[in-house]
């Protein structure tokens, strides 16, 4: 059987696992009808499912499949095993943290030594003025930049406007771009692209949780221009369209969260904020635009910013945080301390974390070490920080691509 029949099958796997699991679907918008097969009757129970997704795989490691369609078997793999590695995880299965984040993500992320947060901690004490602890001195700072729930929405809306306005210099989006903000409450996250198809996206922004004046840029390119929606719409166009636009792929109508390409898209999102507001242009903007905007004084920018680059190290704390406390090695208030000692979170922001740490588990890692493989990656094709226009190529070739981890030597 060809490849195309495997991928449909895929998709109705994908579909019907998601009745045991409200997460795992993260988008789609193939035929209608799937869905609603999908969600008709009796879920099909994990052993049936399992044994579909062993199925699947041995069927498309047999499918005939010219050169133009190895990128495109190797997709299928890399996604049906994480495919399969979930179902056994909802059949109860534990895998330990890395063992887990490689099966779902094709990366073991490695141990970050704690001298390297102290390290991280240690400048952060001589930049920090003031008296108590780094992190009382560091929460006084982060109360400043915290943008008044009345001025979330100009602010946000401002900043989506720059980050779409620089993307279109670069990247060709469909004729029919477009998304909504939601503002919402009782997440998990703070932020989420929920993709529509159609080169639609709905944006959902948490108001529970203070939005920092950087937060609302960092949202705004990684939820939408060049993050999650362009991701979305790039693959939509040229591979889930049917030919001559796209190459009619079906499997990419639908998007599991807990696969290899969530490394891609989380990773690409968050490095997409550099390529769109390259060196010292972040600042400039935060400091003329949105800082007025917000009514914060855009005096305390150029500090914010550079706090903000001490805490890029900080952000691997939430590995050891999750990797200690779900293979059993650290109790909650142990994963709670650790998280409120090198990422510099509250209690309250700290329980919010290990909350999001179970339910989203080895998922944290596509964040930092997504973005520290991604930059890797496009430096290496030549898209360095002084080559701002090569590094938009390389980026969206990135993006507009099926390649999983693996494939791209992560
Ligand atoms: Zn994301």
């Amino acid at each position: 059987m060809p490849l195309s029949t495997w991928a449909t099958d895929y998709v109705h796997l994908v579909l019907a696992t998601g009745r045991h699991d409200p997460n795992f679907v993260d988008a789609y918008y193939g035929p209608p009808a799937w869905k609603a097969t999908a969600e008709t009757g009796e879920p099909k129970s994990l052993t049936a499912l399992r044994a579909e997704a062993e199925r699947l795989l041995a069927g498309v490691q047999a499918a005939q499949a010219g050169p133009d369609q190895a990128v495109r078997r190797d997709y299928l793999q890399g996604q049906l095993g994480a495919v399969a590695a979930h179902l056994a995880r909802l059949a109860g299965q534990v895998l330990f943290f890395d063992d887990e984040a490689e099966a779902l993500y094709q990366m073991r992320p490695p141990v970050t030594p704690e001298a390297d947060f102290e390290a991280a901690l240690t400048r952060l004490d001589q930049l920090l003025e003031g008296t108590g602890t780094v992190q009382a001195r560091y929460q006084r700072v982060r109360e400043r930049v915290i943008v008044p729930t009345e001025r979330v929405d100009a602010v946000f809306q401002a900043a989506i406007h720059e980050a779409r306005e620089r993307t279109r210099q670069h990247a060709t989006l469909p004729a029919s771009d477009h998304f909504r903000v939601e503002y919402v409450r009782d997440k998990a996250w703070s932020g989420y692209n929920w993709y529509q198809g159609g080169g639609s996206s709905v944006i959902q922004v948490n108001l529970d949780l203070p939005i920092t004046i950087d937060r609302a840029l960092d949202l705004a390119a990684h939820e939408g221009y060049p993050g999650h929606h362009v991701y979305n719409a790039l693959l939509e166009q040229r591979f889930a369209q049917a030919p001559p636009v796209g190459r009619g792929w079906v499997e990419f109508t639908v998007y599991p969260l807990f696969s290899p390409q969530s490394l891609i898209a989380e990773g690409t999102a968050n490095f997409g904020i550099e390529v769109a507001f390259p060196g010292a242009e972040r600042l400039t903007f935060e400091r003329e635009v949105l800082f007025p905007l917000a009514g914060l004084d855009p005096q305390d920018a150029v500090f914010w910013a550079r706090v903000q680059a001490e805490l890029k190290l900080l952000a691997f704390a939430d590995n050891e945080a999750a990797r200690g406390y779900l293979d059993g090695q650290l109790d909650r208030i142990q994963a709670e301390t650790f998280l409120m000692r090198y990422s510099l979170r509250t209690a309250a922001q700290a329980a919010q974390r290990l909350r999001f740490i179970e339910t989203y588990r080895s998922y944290v890692i596509n964040y930092n070490l997504g973005e520290q493989r991604v930059r890797d990656w496009v430096n290496r094709q030549g898209g360095t920080a002084d080559q701002p226009t090569r590094r938009w190529a390389i980026f969206l070739e990135l993006i507009s691509s099926p390649r999983l981890p693996r494939a791209l030597g992560f």
